[in-house]
């Protein structure tokens, strides 16, 4: 293989995932041990072990970014020795000691720009999902006995000459948590379930069963003994059971974030490759409240070659049953050829439970579902109840299951047909398998002993459905191979679902929002640990030397809090649509599993901070660096610890957990205003002291913020005296109400300043400058210094009701009454402006909401984005909803765009057909609007549903409060509500020239013209990274102040940050000691400013730097074990070694 050759990345929306030791990463290679050519050699063999069709490609583009990324490794024994994070010639320029100052221009080539630019064409076949909501009506006609649907009809001759093909699959739906708590399912259900597998499943070797959930298997298998393990094997083996998905949970696919869904992902399978070696094949999602192509790239690039949905619009499946185009190869939008298509199954009917998947008419497949019999506990509300087969009447009953399998396979492309059956916590008791199982069967001996009727019927497992699916036309057993099939390309999403009428699933993007924040200061904050930890095995292994530095422990707390992230990304846990007891159940897991992984953190600092590594101990209870921030309970906010200092200075060490050198706030709570804060090499750094604020009065603590520098990846280290310094200046206020200012008397330190009452309130800095009104606080005008623009950008709150009908909204269903009606406070705000050397806010505080504009005095990523904090509190309330409405003067129509789970961007058009609750999207990352000349991005920390409802407008509600449950199965509503915290960053962006603009939209709209809206866009660089900064905030911790101040120095693992386009997604310890290291290659639009970034890296230009020398490493064999790997184009692929 040729390692030299250059070759073009296309990268966005692309993972890339490398394993390899950090060990290699960060280590100077002996050469002369370990020549490269044998590391290419033993890698190989372990390759061609695994049957992916274009590994050779791969492995030699990984290794080229491999080596690319090496590049920008240094070697840490000189970093250690040296105690400093960058050369001496960089450190004495002001404010930028540290780092090296930026270009103007942040330099972008015309290559990095093709990924985005490119314009994709439909497949002939193809079905894009854009054009499917234009063509649809929306109507909701009666459909018969199919209400949703349409009537069937078939000849009896159709299966004459190739039998109908039926695989009845036996599945028991296991939610980890939702009624009960997970521990109670797994108690009182799933354990017997499981166990009783076991049994009936060896009872006779026809019997199948499928399992998804890896949370409860691994918890069982905990509990079972040697023997139960070694028959669960060889079920395993002989194909009677399935592994499907084997993810950690079947996750929400709405609001969860891709560093998340692939973290439970790789739990799951890291559990299934340890204990029972296998891998799955097939996806089954039946439950998640709609679907998202990230999850079907994220399955094929975890090798699965197919997947199923199940909850789509009843419009679309509709649609998609009457031109049988409900089997499908589902690829990614921005994908051009056909590298990330999977096979999926869209299941056609309106529910999983066995009435809605024997075929069209409930009234008959309710008749078979043998748990319904006569006497037991449930039964069949369209009162006619199966009967027990007999041989008396077997013949009418095969018949009457039969026609209904007929029907259903009309909907299809092939003779092979799929059944499931099951429901949620299926098959708990013996007597259910055998009434299942027995019934089954002779229904099963009945059809296949009788010819005339032309079909075989059989149990299965969806990987066998599937399997003789692609046989029938012709496919390979895994293969992506479209040429040879009848089945068409599909691209697009399936939000927002409904499952009848105008029931709406768009409440569950916002229900429990706190909960949804919490979710991603867990994600955040393992990643740090992640990342610290691997960093820090790396840093002992060259070390050399026993030490106290606790490996094992802190990988069980990691272990626990990717389990505890896992469980939360199940599709009634980060939806908030569980009961309020499991709320509390996943918010402690996520609290105490923040705790933890904060432990790690601290410990692992410790240790890389640490000059004389022989000094350092563990002590778990009295650590030597505190976090800065503490959360007292499950569901509280955090609060700040304050800092005291008297005669000896305090030590401060800031971890940088984005891969690119960085200036960022910190701020800090301190006893005194008067202090000096002193980085690394010993210069003054400037500072703010702001007050502290409990409605108008003022306290000690006091709140300390300067811009801190480091390097990526890195640890600085900052210091604070106390003491007299002109660097260290205090805030002023300006207190407002009712457009009049107040003079408040006990301000101590601090100053009032005042203005001309009628004149708006201005705040700005280098870049940007905000006019807001005296009278609400609130945004009325914003202006980019660039080329002197005002926009005409305004904030309000609105409030919904819910509709007077029977069915109102809950915690899955948004249904308000009508439009929303603007928020007036019957008290007038108090509004309070701050203006600073390095921040300027306004604080308006509402009845309901706190709100917080915040302009950093930073030159570049900083400083080019609004911070708005909106602190909700709507526990007094009835039956609301309370959003946040940004209304532009921005002519954006009716088209905006929401990303996929913080992976890729969806455009979206709000469409007048549509009830305006259908109309709200999940928002994971951001949400953003545009015209020709600009575009304004609403950049999120947590997810939220957004909308555009009018022509520059955005919307997104804030939180919801419900009196009554909307009739899915929670039976409550959602009056658990917390004060919640939720932070944006605003972004306006101007774009590139209108002749540009206008080409480019020429390009788009000839590919598509059925639309007129191109299926992808991208953010702008400078987004991405503001996503970054606001999602991986910068983590600052204190030296504890009993101890002797150790002596300290910075820690940069890196000799130059990341490509600006590439994103460390994690540097996740696989089984303690081997690092995966989990790589993005963001595609970005480039027709936005690259001016003032600040920005310190490059980007990739399209293409990977040929490199000259391969890391080696005697670990070779371990680190390809089992995990993944990058390439540009096809990434993530997991291999089994
Ligand atoms: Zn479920």
């Amino acid at each position: 293989m040729k390692l030299s050759r250059q070759f073009t990345v296309f990268g966005s929306a692309i993972f890339c995932v490398v394993v390899f030791s950090l060990y290699l990463m960060l280590d100077h290679i002996d050469h002369s041990k370990n020549p490269n050519g044998e590391r290419i050699q033993k890698v190989s063999t372990v390759l061609r072990l695994s049957i992916h069709y274009h590994l050779e490609r791969l492995l030699a583009e990984n290794n080229e970014i491999i080596g690319n990324i090496r590049d920008s490794v240094i070697n840490l024994r000189e970093t250690v020795k040296d105690g400093k994070m960058f050369p001496e010639g960089n450190m004495s320029q002001g404010d930028l000691e540290l780092l090296p100052p930026a270009p103007a221009l942040l330099p972008i080539h015309s290559e990095d720009c093709q990924f985005a630019a490119r314009t994709y064409s439909k497949a002939a076949d193809g079905v894009q999902m854009l054009d499917v909501y234009d063509l649809l009506s929306f109507d909701n006609p009666d459909g018969g006995v199919w209400k949703q649907g349409f009537d069937i009809s078939y000849q009896d001759n159709e299966w004459d000459n190739e039998p109908l093909q039926v695989f009845v699959v036996p599945h028991s739906h296991n939610d980890p948590g939702w009624l009960k708590t997970f521990d109670d399912y797994y108690r009182d259900q799933t354990q017997h379930i499981l166990n009783n597998m076991v049994v009936k499943l060896h009872e006779d070797s026809r019997r199948k069963m499928i399992w998804s959930e890896i949370s409860y298997f691994s918890k069982w298998w905990d509990n079972i003994d040697e023997q139960k393990r070694d028959a669960v094997r060889r079920l395993i083996e002989s194909g009677q059971l399935e592994v499907a998905t084997g993810g950690w949970v079947m996750p929400d696919e709405a609001n969860t974030h891709y560093f998340a869904l692939i973290d439970q992902l790789v739990e799951g399978h890291q559990w299934l490759e340890r204990n029972l070696g296998v891998k799955p094949k097939t996806g089954w999602a039946v439950d998640p409240f709609g679907h998202t192509p990230t999850q079907a790239y994220l399955l094929r690039q975890a090798g699965l070659s197919n997947m199923l949905i199940q909850r789509v619009h009843y419009s679309v499946k509709k649609h998609f049953a009457s031109q049988k185009t409900l089997e499908f190869f589902w690829r990614q939008n921005w994908d051009q050829d056909s590298s990330s298509d999977i096979l999926c199954h869209m299941m056609p009917f309106y529910s999983y439970d066995v009435p809605h998947t024997c075929g069209p008419d409930p009234k008959i497949c309710c008749q078979f579902d043998f748990k319904r019999l006569p006497g037991g506990r449930i039964s069949c509300p369209w009162r006619i109840p199966p009967q027990a087969i007999t041989d008396n009447n077997v013949q009418e009953r095969a018949q009457t299951l039969l026609d209904q399998y007929r029907k259903k396979s009309k909907l299809f492309r092939t003779n092979v047909l799929l059944a499931p059956l099951g429901d949620d916590f299926r098959y708990t008791e013996a007597v259910e398998w055998d009434q299942q199982f027995e019934n089954y069967q002779k229904l099963f001996d009945y059809m296949n002993s009788h010819p005339e009727l032309h079909v075989q019927a059989q149990f299965g497992t969806i990987s066998d459905y599937f399997e003789a699916l692609r046989k029938s036309t012709g496919m390979d057993p895994v293969g992506m191979n479209v040429g040879q099939l009848a089945l068409p390309v599909l691209s697009g999403d399936f939000f927002t679902y409904a499952d009848r009428d105008d029931h709406y699933w768009s409440g569950y993007f916002t229900s429990r929002p706190f909960y949804k924040r919490l979710d991603r200061v867990l994600e955040s904050h393992l990643r740090a640990a992640e990342v610290l930890y691997s960093l820090t095995l790396a840093n002992i292994q060259k070390y050399g030397q026993p030490n106290d530095y606790p490996a094992v422990d802190n990988y069980k707390l990691l272990t626990e809090a990717r389990r505890n992230l896992g469980l939360f990304q199940h599709h009634d846990a980060i939806t908030g649509t569980g009961k309020d007891w499991v709320v509390v159940d996943y918010g402690t897991r996520l609290f105490h599993s923040i705790l933890n992984v904060k432990r790690v953190i601290v410990s692992s600092a410790h240790w890389l901070v640490l000059k004389d590594k022989q000094t350092y101990y563990h002590d778990p209870s009295n650590p030597v660096l505190q976090m800065d921030d503490v959360q007292p309970a499950q569901d509280a906010l955090p609060r700040k610890i304050i800092f005291e200092f008297f005669t000896v200075p305090r030590l401060l060490v800031v971890y940088n957990p984005t891969e690119q050198a960085r200036m960022s706030m910190v701020t800090v709570y301190v006893t005194t205003p008067k202090v000096r804060v002193l980085n690394a090499v010993g210069h003054v750094v400037r500072a703010q002291v702001s007050a502290v604020w409990n409605d108008l009065m003022v306290f000690i603590p006091r709140q300390l913020s300067f811009v801190a520098q480091a390097a990526p990846l890195g640890l600085s280290v900052y210091q604070l005296m106390e003491g007299m310094e002109p660097r260290t200046e205090a805030a002023k206020y300006m207190i407002l109400q009712d457009g009049r200012q107040i003079s408040i008397s006990e301000l101590e330190h601090f100053q009032q300043f005042y203005q001309q009452d009628a004149a708006p309130v201005h705040i700005e800095n280098p870049h940007l400058k905000l006019s807001i009104s005296t009278a609400t606080g609130l945004l009325e005008k914003m202006s980019l210094k660039e080329d002197d623009s005002e926009h005409l950008i305004k904030v309000e709150f609105v409030w919904y009701g819910t509709t007077s009908n029977k069915d109102k909204s809950g915690a899955y269903l948004f249904l308000p009454d009508k439009e929303a009606t603007i928020y007036s406070p019957s008290q007038p705000p108090v509004v309070r402006v701050t203006k600073g050397p390095l921040f300027s806010e306004v604080t308006t505080t509402f009845t309901h909401i706190t709100h917080t504009l915040r302009l950093y005095n930073i030159q570049g990523v900083e400083g080019q984005s609004v911070e708005i904090c909106n602190t909700v509190d709507i526990r007094g309330e009835t039956n609301h909803e309370i959003a946040m409405r940004i209304t532009s003067d921005l002519n954006s129509k009716d088209r905006f765009f929401t990303d996929l789970n913080g992976y890729q961007v969806q455009p979206r058009k709000t469409l007048a057909k549509l009830p305006l609750q259908a109309n709200f999207y999940p928002m994971t990352s951001m949400v953003y609007l545009q015209d020709s000349s600009a575009r304004l991005s609403l950049l999120t920390a947590q997810s939220l549903g957004a909308a555009s409802l009018k022509s520059g407008q955005l919307e997104v509600i804030m939180d919801r409060r419900l009196n009554q449950d909307d009739n899915r199965g929670l039976g409550q509503g959602v009056l658990d509500n917390k004060i919640t915290a939720n932070s944006f960053r605003l972004l306006l962006e101007k774009r590139s020239s209108a002749e540009e603009t206008f080409l480019k939209m020429l390009l788009n709209h000839n590919s598509h013209c059925n639309s007129g809206v191109a299926p992808y866009s991208y953010p702008s660089i400078l987004s991405h990274m503001s996503y970054m900064y606001l999602n991986h905030p910068l983590i600052s911790m204190a030296v504890s102040q009993r101890s002797e101040s150790p002596s300290l120095t910075p820690y940069s693992p890196l000799s130059a940050s990341f490509p600006c386009d590439m994103h460390l997604v994690n540097l996740r310890a696989i089984q303690s000691k081997v690092p995966a290291l989990i790589l993005h290659r963001k595609g970005f639009d480039c027709g936005f400013s690259n001016r003032n970034t600040a920005l310190l890296c490059t980007t990739t230009r399209g293409k990977v730097k040929q490199i000259t020398r391969l890391p080696t490493h005697r670990h070779t064999s371990l680190i390809y074990r089992g995990v993944a790997y990058i390439s540009p184009k096809d990434c993530l692929t997991w291999l089994w070694g």
